[in-house]
């Protein structure tokens, strides 16, 4: 296929438009066992670069040298880490529009929203620069007389990090940041799909001052190099975002080493709109909590519970809103919505269209495979009318531009549809009542939850993570990162006496 790029697009920075990617092994940048083609899903007639895919030796290689690095890393100074953070921080946000423009022509998503991933990536590791600073113990008195207790945290070692394609950056940043502030080593396996991103982030970690091998990007599929990464035993910890499959499998692995693991995976958030909403906003919400990113989030709002109240009046303008969303290539100014990240997710996406109107839900609109000027992943936005909770499409997790609205007869009983799945990572109130948003921030069964906001987006600073299948493990982001990539040591000291 002749290469054909957008007038927009940029390039990975590491070694130019022509020049296979390559990992980082060990410190230093290497050619692996085989190579894949990265396409733009906008048009495929775009190579966005060839990638290098990382062997089992190499990954071997690299394991051993982070755990010699770790331990050089551990006895850097506070400042000299904040430092390292602080410069890749502010070099994302600086270079925000560059990789945001290289993330969106990889993954898919609009220009604004690609840029503001890189932006907020960088975000992770200045706040996380300052979080070097902030590690403060406890201490305490023994039950023992003339003895004390001095409790702090120490790095846990190697960590592993394995993210996805839907947010490439800032998935890993906030996993990698962190894990490097509490003093450990890292070596990151992103997702096949995004590597350029994958690349141009660890180009910037690897220019730090850092020791040789403490950042490691092994490029390649989950089924090789990922497996072999989680089952090694030179691995103390792995962080994982991703399906739930894959999550179950990945957790299954660890014990075998007893490694620890936190995982985030999928969802099926509610927002749920009640009959006193203010349904402008809740329309709005309701958009971009669907089909922001493709309604590839594991935040996306994909059941929309409707009080029957103002059902048909919030379906009206939903539809209406959904229907006017300019579906196109990522790095056009203007394109609300971008193509499916691949083929596969395509295929998924439609086989569930099918799934729910064969399960017996209206498509008021969209679900359907578009033609545009480029050859690429392009999908409408869709709308299921008619639903029950009991369907599977609004009990398994689509990954789709896809949404179901479920009718509901009062406060009750949307509270018990939302609550109604086997995942709970986020779920949302749109209300004007302040005593139904507080009962619903008290009683829904779901680790983030919103009123009058979208389910989609979170803070650096704060806990994230979900109940049931969607997460497993300690919460990421804000000081609770500290309880996954740090174990605790309580030391008791008998000072004796001065005399
Ligand atoms: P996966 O769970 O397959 O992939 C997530 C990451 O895990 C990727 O880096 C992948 O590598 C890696 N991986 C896959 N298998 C293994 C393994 N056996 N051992 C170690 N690592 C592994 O998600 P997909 O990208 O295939 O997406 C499928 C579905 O997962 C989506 O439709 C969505 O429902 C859900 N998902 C949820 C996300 C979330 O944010 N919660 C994010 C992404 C997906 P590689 O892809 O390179 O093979």
């Amino acid at each position: 296929m002749k290469a054909k790029v957008h007038p927009n697009a940029v390039d990975t920075p590491q070694l130019g438009p022509d020049v296979k990617k390559l990992n980082l092994i060990a410190g230093e940048w290497l050619a692996g066992e085989g190579e894949i083609e990265n396409r733009n899903p906008s048009d495929l007639s775009d190579l966005v670069g060839v990638f290098e895919q990382a062997g089992s030796d190499q990954l071997d290689a690299t394991l051993d040298q982070a755990r010699v690095a770790q331990a050089a890393w551990a006895t850097y100074g506070l400042e000299r880490k904040q430092a390292v953070l602080m410069n890749i921080g502010t070099e994302l946000m600086d270079r925000a529009q560059e990789l945001g423009n290289l993330l969106s022509r990889e993954e898919g998503k609009p220009l604004a929203e690609g840029r503001g991933e890189v932006y907020r990536a960088g975000q992770f590791f200045t706040y996380y620069a300052a979080e070097c600073l902030r590690q403060i113990g406890e201490n305490a008195d023994s039950v023992r007389d003339g003895v004390e207790i001095d409790v702090r945290r120490e790095p846990v070692g190697v960590v592993a990090v394995i993210s996805p394609w839907n947010f490439p950056t800032a998935t890993a940043s906030w996993k990698i940041a962190p894990a490097l502030c509490y003093g450990n080593a890292v070596v990151w396996k992103p997702a096949n799909l995004t590597p350029a991103s994958a690349v141009a982030l660890a180009e910037i970690i690897s220019r730090q001052d850092i020791p040789k091998g403490l950042f490691s990007l092994v490029m390649g599929s989950g089924r090789s190099i990922g497996q072999r990464l989680v089952e090694s035993s030179k691995v103390d910890a792995i962080s994982f975002t991703g399906s739930v499959p894959v999550g179950k499998e990945i957790a299954a692995a660890a014990i075998q080493n007893l490694t620890k693991v936190q995982m985030e995976m999928g969802s099926k958030n509610a927002l749920a709109v009640m009959d006193d909403a203010d349904l402008d906003l809740a329309v709005t919400l309701a958009l971009g909590g669907a089909f922001g990113g493709t309604g590839q989030k594991c935040t996306a709002s994909s059941r929309i519970v409707v009080h029957a109240t103002v059902h048909d009046a919030f379906v009206e303008k939903l539809v209406t809103g959904a229907q006017a969303i300019k579906v196109g290539h990522a790095l056009e100014e203007g394109t609300q919505m971008g193509p499916v990240v691949s083929e596969q997710q395509l295929r998924e996406n439609l086989a569930y269209v099918d799934l729910g109107k064969a399960e017996g839900a209206e498509l008021a609109c969209g679900g359907q495979r578009l033609e545009m000027p480029h050859d690429g992943y392009y999908m409408s936005p869709g709308i299921f009318l008619n639903t029950t909770n009991k369907m599977r499409i609004n009990r398994e997790e689509m990954f789709a531009p896809l949404t179901s609205v479920i009718k509901v007869d009062s406060y009750e009983q949307a509270l018990s549809v939302v609550n109604d799945t086997n995942f709970g990572l986020t779920s949302g109130i749109v209300t004007q009542s302040l005593a139904r948003a507080t009962h619903f921030r008290r009683n829904a069964r779901t680790g983030v939850v919103t009123v009058n906001l979208p389910t989609a987006g979170t803070d650096y600073h704060v806990p994230f993570g979900g109940r049931g299948d969607s997460s497993y493990g300690p919460r990421e982001q804000g000081k609770s990162a500290a309880e996954f990539y740090t174990t605790v040591k309580t030391a008791y000291i008998s000072a004796g006496s001065p005399g």
